[in-house]
């Protein structure tokens, strides 16, 4: 069974990570959206506030799941059985930094990096622009999946 990981830390989920996750599931019989925990970042949603935007935006499909990791990706990755490390690219500034995040990963394990382009419609997105529109009472219904529009 190939399995990917998405790895993140889906504060909050966006349009564009639902479009990476949703055509990541046509290559892998199983992508697992794995939220990092890193004690150091403060963040704007709970970690169970994060697990159930994710959730319940994938919850008529049983191919994907959520977890919560800390540590090194690769760690978790031998840890659950994972041999594919999924990511997103939306700019070059992206790529220079995915490069060496991957290239890292693959000396400490014999684990594949698989990037997807975004799409063209949701390249714009990040979530610490989403983080902005929301602090500032903006409108980010256009840019995040129905789930996280609740706050
Ligand atoms: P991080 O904390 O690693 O920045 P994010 O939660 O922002 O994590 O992103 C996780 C993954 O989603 C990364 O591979 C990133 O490139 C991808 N991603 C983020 N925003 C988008 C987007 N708009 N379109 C596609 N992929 C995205």
């Amino acid at each position: 069974m190939k399995k990917a990981i998405f790895p993140g830390s889906f504060d909050p989920l966006t349009s564009g990570h639902y479009d990476i996750i949703t055509r990541g599931v046509k290559l892998f019989d199983e992508v697992i959206v794995a939220i990092g925990i890193n004690s150091a970042k403060k963040y704007m949603f709970s970690l169970e506030e994060r697990k159930k935007f994710i959730e319940e935006a994938f919850a008529d499909e049983p191919k994907i799941k959520v977890v919560s990791y800390e540590g090194l990706t690769v760690d978790f990755c031998k840890e659950i059985g994972v041999d594919f490390i999924l990511r997103g690219l939306r700019n070059p500034a992206d790529f220079e930094f995915e490069k060496a995040i991957a290239h890292t990963n693959r000396d400490l394990a014999p684990i594949e990096t698989v990037f997807l382009l975004t799409s063209a419609q949701t390249s714009y997105i990040s979530s610490s622009i989403v983080r902005e529109v929301i602090r500032n009472n903006g409108d980010y219904t256009k840019l995040v999946p129905k789930s996280v529009r609740m706050k």
